[in-house]
């Protein structure tokens, strides 16, 4: 979780200061629902990876995939749009 800022500590909206700068904002963090992968069910389809809109989906060389939870938002696209249902979503938190 992120330290409490007062509203003069942040970023002025709409601007990007530098490239590549989104990394640093870990939207992980607003997250209230978190996606739960079991890779016994995935069949590598892919479709998590092309429908994830952050993107949050890490695709490996062999097409398995992993959920970067610094950066999922708890959306449940994925978990909709998995065809073996391999994506369950569950509180924050929780276990
Ligand atoms: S819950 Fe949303 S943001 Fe997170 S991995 Fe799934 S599609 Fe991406
Ligand atoms: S959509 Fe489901 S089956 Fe397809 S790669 Fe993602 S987790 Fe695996």
């Amino acid at each position: 979780m992120s330290k409490l800022m007062s509203w003069r500590e942040l970023e002025i909206g709409c601007i990007v200061p530098e490239p590549g700068n989104s990394v640093r904002y870990r939207t992980g963090d607003w997250r209230a629902l978190r996606p739960v992968l079991d890779k016994s069910k995935c069949i590598k389809c892919l479709l998590c990876w092309v429908y994830c809109p952050e993107p949050a989906i890490i695709r490996h060389e062999d097409d398995s995939v992993e959920i970067d939870y610094n950066y999922c938002k708890g959306c449940g696209i994925c978990a909709n749009e998995c065809p073996v249902k391999a994506i369950t979503m569950v509180p924050e938190g929780g276990e």
